[in-house]
Order: C-alpha cells, then sequence, then structure tokens
C-alpha cells in the first residue's frame, strides 16, 4: 500500500514536498488554512496532486501516515494538536527531502546574517564549479531539487522554525553564527527553548563532519559546554582564541587555518563590509575550505562578492550624501551592526513595529555616530521618548516621502544617511523588501 502523505502549507516548501512525494510514489494530499498563492496552485495541478486551501479537512490529514509541516505552522495550531493526539509523525519538508539525497549538505542557522553567509557561501561554491543548489529561507525548495535538479552540494539556510521538525537529518556542515534573543513569542517566552531549537542543527554529525561557530558569542559557549558533538570543531573569532580556525591578525587581515587549507586575504580585499559581515565571511570560507576548495578561488569570491539587497545595500549619493538601504535590520542588534561600521555623521531613519525593543544596546554607538534620527512609523513616541535627549536633531515623520525628503534637508555632503530601522516594517508597508525598495525609490526621485 502507498503510504499517505499530508503536506501542510502550499508554499514554496510545502509544494516542493508534495512534488517529491508524488515522484516517490506516495499519495500525496496538501492542505492550507491560508490562501495558496495562484503559481503554487498552477503547479499543483499540473503535478496531478490533491489540493485545498481555506480550511483544513481534518477526515483526510488524520488518515495520514506521515505529515510534512511548513514552518510557519505553529506547533500549537489546532490541526497539529490533533496530528500530535493522533501521533502520527510531523517532520520538516528539509528533513523529508534529506532522505532521498545523497549530496553534502551545508546548513546555515543564526539570529542574523543567515542569508548573507547563505548566499555568500554558494556564491564561492558555484564560483569554483560545484554543483550546489540554495535552499530553504532562499531559493527553491530543497525537496523540488532533489525531485529534479540533482545537486551534489546544496547550501541551505535554516530557521529555528525549519529546524523543529528534523530528526534524522545529518548536515556534513552546520554553520551557527550567532544566538540573540529573537522569535521568543514562539517559544513560549524562553531563551532556552530557542536556543535548543537552535542547536538541533548539531543532530547525528559524525565525526566526518564540521561544526562552525562564532567562538566569541557567550551563548553559543555556554551551550557547547553542556552538549557534545562528534563533528570537527571549527570556531572563528574576531582576535584568535584557543582553537580559531578563522580570526583577523594585528596586519588586518583575514587568516582562516584548517588542516586543508591556510589563507590570508587583507580585510580591505573582502567585498562585504561591516564587523558583521566579517564574521559572515569567515563562515562562508571555513565552509569552502573544508570543502576543499582552492584557496586562490575562495579569496577570489569574497572579493567579487556582490552582497544581498536591503542589507548594508548601498543606493546611490546625491549632493555628495550616500545612501544605504538595510531595511533588513528589523532587530536591534543588527541595526548594532549597521551602525558599527558606518562614519560619523549619519543620518539614520528608525521606526516602525517596534517588538519589545531595548534601544539601549545602540545608545552608546548613536551618541558617537548619529547627526539625526529621523524617526518614521505610525507611533514615534517611544523614539522620541527614548532619543530625544541623545541626539543633536530628531524629527518625526509618517511616510517615507516625508523619512527621506527630512534626511536630504538634514544631511551634508560627506554624511550617509542609513535606513537600519530596528523594527518591523507592518505599520507602514508590506514588508521589509517593500520598505527597502520605497526607500530605494525616493532615493531615486532625488536624484532625477
Ligand atoms: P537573516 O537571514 O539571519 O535574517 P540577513 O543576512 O538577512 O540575516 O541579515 C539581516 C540583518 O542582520 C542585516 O541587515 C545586518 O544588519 C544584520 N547582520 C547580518 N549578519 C550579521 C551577523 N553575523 N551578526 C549580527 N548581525 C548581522
Amino acid at each position: 500500500m502507498a503510504k499517505n502523505l499530508v503536506v501542510l502549507g502550499g508554499g514554496e516548501s510545502g509544494v516542493g514536498a508534495a512534488i517529491l512525494g508524488k515522484e516517490k510514489g506516495m499519495n500525496v494530499f496538501l492542505s492550507d488554512y491560508g490562501t495558496i498563492a495562484d503559481n503554487y496552485r498552477q503547479q499543483l495541478d499540473e503535478e496531478g496532486i490533491e489540493w485545498e486551501d481555506g480550511r483544513h479537512s481534518m477526515d483526510r490529514i488524520l488518515a495520514a501516515d506521515e505529515v510534512v509541516k511548513s514552518p510557519g505552522i505553529a506547533p500549537s495550531a489546532p490541526v497539529m494538536k490533533a496530528i500530535a493526539e493522533k501521533g502520527i509523525p510531523v517532520i520538516s519538508e528539509i528533513e523529508f527531502a534529506g532522505r532521498y539525497t545523497d549530496a553534502k549538505m551545508v546548513c546555515i542557522t543564526g539570529s542574523n546574517g543567515k542569508t548573507t553567509t547563505t548566499l555568500l557561501t554558494y556564491h564561492i561554491l558555484k564560483n569554483a564549479g560545484l554543483n550546489v543548489g540554495l535552499a530553504g529561507n532562499v531559493g527553491r525548495s530543497l525537496a523540488l531539487q532533489v525531485a529534479r535538479d540533482h545537486h551534489d552540494v546544496y547550501v541551505i539556510e535554516l530557521s529555528s522554525f525549519q529546524l523543529e521538525n528534523m530528526y534524522a537529518f545529518r548536515a556534513n556542515i552546520a554553520v551557527i553564527l550567532n544566538i540573540t534573543p529573537d522569535h521568543l513569542d514562539r517559544y513560549e517566552y524562553k531563551m532556552q527553548n530557542y536556543i535548543n531549537a537552535k542547536f538541533r542543527i548539531l543532530n547525528n554529525l559524525t565525526p566526518q563532519d564540521a561544526f562552525i561557530y562564532w567562538q566569541d558569542d557567550p551563548v553559543i559557549t555556554r551551550q557547547l559546554e553542556r552538549i557534545r558533538t562528534e563533528a570537527q570543531m571549527f570556531p572563528f573569532a574576531e582576535h584568535h582564541e584557543p582553537g580559531s580556525r578563522a580570526w583577523v591578525d594585528d596586519e588586518a587581515s583575514l587568516i582562516i587555518d584548517t588542516p586543508e587549507t591556510s589563507l590570508n586575504m587583507p580585510r580591505a580585499e573582502l567585498s562585504l563590509n561591516g564587523l558583521h559581515n566579517l564574521y559572515n565571511s569567515m563562515a562562508a570560507a571555513l565552509s569552502a575550505c573544508i570543502l576543499d576548495i582552492d584557496k586562490e578561488e575562495i579569496r577570489e569570491a569574497l572579493g567579487d562578492f556582490e552582497g544581498v539587497e536591503h542589507r548594508l545595500e548601498y543606493v546611490a549619493t546625491v549632493n555628495g550624501v550616500r545612501y544605504i538601504n538595510d531595511s533588513k535590520a528589523t532587530n536591534v542588534n543588527s541595526c548594532w551592526y549597521a551602525l558599527e561600521s558606518m562614519p560619523e555623521n549619519t543620518v539614520l531613519i528608525l521606526g516602525g513595529k517596534d517588538k519589545g525593543n531595548d534601544y539601549s544596546e545602540i545608545l552608546p554607538l548613536v551618541k558617537e555616530k548619529v547627526k539625526a534620527i529621523v524617526c518614521m512609523g505610525k507611533d514615534n513616541a517611544k523614539l522620541l521618548d527614548f532619543f530625544g535627549k541623545e541626539v543633536p536633531e530628531i524629527y518625526d515623520t509618517h511616510s517615507i516621502e516625508e523619512a527621506v525628503a527630512k534626511c536630504a534637508s538634514v544631511a551634508c555632503p560627506g554624511d550617509t544617511v542609513l535606513l537600519s530601522p530596528c523594527c518591523a516594517s507592518f505599520d507602514l508597508f508590506n514588508s521589509y523588501e517593500d520598505r527597502g525598495h520605497k526607500f530605494k525609490e525616493q532615493v531615486g526621485k532625488l536624484k532625477a
């Protein structure tokens, strides 16, 4: 009897899992409580896969032998409770796809920097001629690529949500970039639950596998005192620490030192700026070294990577003022790293939907580098109150048009305008991408 596979969620990962399941001869049923986008409906129809949206038909769902759950569905959702009561195993799309490939898996998690590091690693491997796929939160679903493309290596961005339903999956290279509080609403407001989810990336690692992590992160190092992994350790740090495999030396060169490769590259040659991107570059370079990529190719790719949209993205220089789009900075920690890499006389756009932010983390950098704050949100009261006495100038604006016009009027030639809002975008925009695009559009109008 063919296995009954139920897939919950009709987005990129769910549709990919459904296609792979069908290809493996299973009876597949996909159910989404929301609305499935037209392109995915069409894809499901073309593949002859049964689906529903706007409801969950529980009789069909509870007839499953196994359920593949999309990461966006909370474990506390009623449908998940009913499935758990019936004892039906629930796995993630990555776990499912991992069963059907022998490809090498480079898996990247962390609170910040996942997308950048995943794309940079992919760029290095692709540049070196590997048959490599990009999956997880970026690119197409792993399941679809396993079904159709058959890559030799996958670079996979994994959020804590995806890691939750992974059990037998084994990474060959596991990376944890950093762990700072995020998404705690999903983890009963317990930081340890969130840390545990991130550390699931180490499950099933063997002595042949590698674990790359940031040694300066106290949350990671404390956790490593409690848990054991058989994998080979590749820690990286800003300055050399015991065991470091990557660091920056006194001559401001990035040093990579692994049993396979030693590489020395002036930091100024890295295409990505900022301390956070130094860490991201170290993690990507270490993965490439472990995969035996030639060091000259690694160096070349670290130097010509074009960066990722909405992450410290240079937009334009208008009237001598540089405009930088860091719309993806939706929490205080990522804004800290953006400011860290800015010169003095920065005009900072902050604001949006506050997630209970504590701005004291960025206050010293704001005092050092920010000449004016332009608040941009529906309600700026908290920002105006917190920063009011801390910066020479602060302004209250409620749209991107107003905010960019204000920045243009207060910035002088040589200054930098940085959009790094610390907040989610949903009060004024559809998404952080929408916010970044509208920012670039307004800057474009200044040029005209
Ligand atoms: P993620 O995919 O984890 O959300 P991104 O690569 O999209 O991370 O970067 C999001 C934001 O986080 C960027 O705008 C940047 O300011 C900040 N950031 C990037 N890398 C790091 C890092 N290693 N540590 C801290 N902050 C970072």
